[in-house]
């Protein structure tokens, strides 16, 4: 796959939290946390070589069967819940949102239901109450990143997986 600069989206998110204040202190960082035995942050393609090496994380293989990104290898993080704010990877910098594309409609965000248990955020479900230059930026990567063959089927794949979870009868008790 083309090389991402990600530096360059990195950056455009460096300056930019969910809320205007830090809403780690709201829940105490609980998206930081193991709140799952081996839990993790899934790493884009490539993403994974920035993490190589470092002491504060380390990366693992997820096997081809589960694997994110169709045709490269996925590579999940586990650090132990404390890094270097300018080195977070773009899953964290993203999160609570996720991309979603519509059948013919342009890329889009929700909020990433797999942090429900854990996000008041998320719990919340009302975007407007983010910053919506954090909103805005996430969006802005998000474009850039489908424009990868990889990153664009994982969204295309995440997005169903999202509508058969809205169809979801259990689902719907929960929300
Ligand atoms: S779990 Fe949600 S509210 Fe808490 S720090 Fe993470 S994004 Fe913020
Ligand atoms: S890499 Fe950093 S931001 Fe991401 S979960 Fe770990 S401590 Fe939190």
């Amino acid at each position: 796959m083309e090389k991402i600069n990600w530096s360059s989206l990195y950056q455009q998110l460096d300056s930019v939290t969910p809320l205007p204040v830090d809403c780690g202190k709201l829940c105490g960082s609980k998206c930081c946390t193991e709140w799952d035995n081996g839990a993790g942050v899934y790493l884009l393609p490539g993403e994974e070589k920035i993490f190589q090496g470092l002491d504060w994380c380390n990366t693992a293989l997820i096997p081809k069967i589960e694997a994110a990104f169709p045709g490269e290898h996925s590579y999940i993080l586990h650090c132990r819940g404390k890094c270097p704010r300018r080195q977070r990877p773009l899953l964290c910098r993203t999160f609570p949102l996720t991309p979603y594309i519509e059948a013919e409609k342009d890329i889009g965000l929700v909020f990433d239901e797999g942090g429900r248990l854990i996000c008041p955020l998320v719990q919340l479900g009302d975007m407007r109450r983010l910053d919506p230059r954090f909103v805005r930026r996430v969006l802005s990567v998000w474009k850039r990143l489908s424009e990868y063959k990889a990153i664009k089927s994982y969204i295309i794949a995440r997005s169903k997986e999202i509508d058969n979870c809205r169809n979801d009868p259990w689902k719907k008790l929960l929300l």
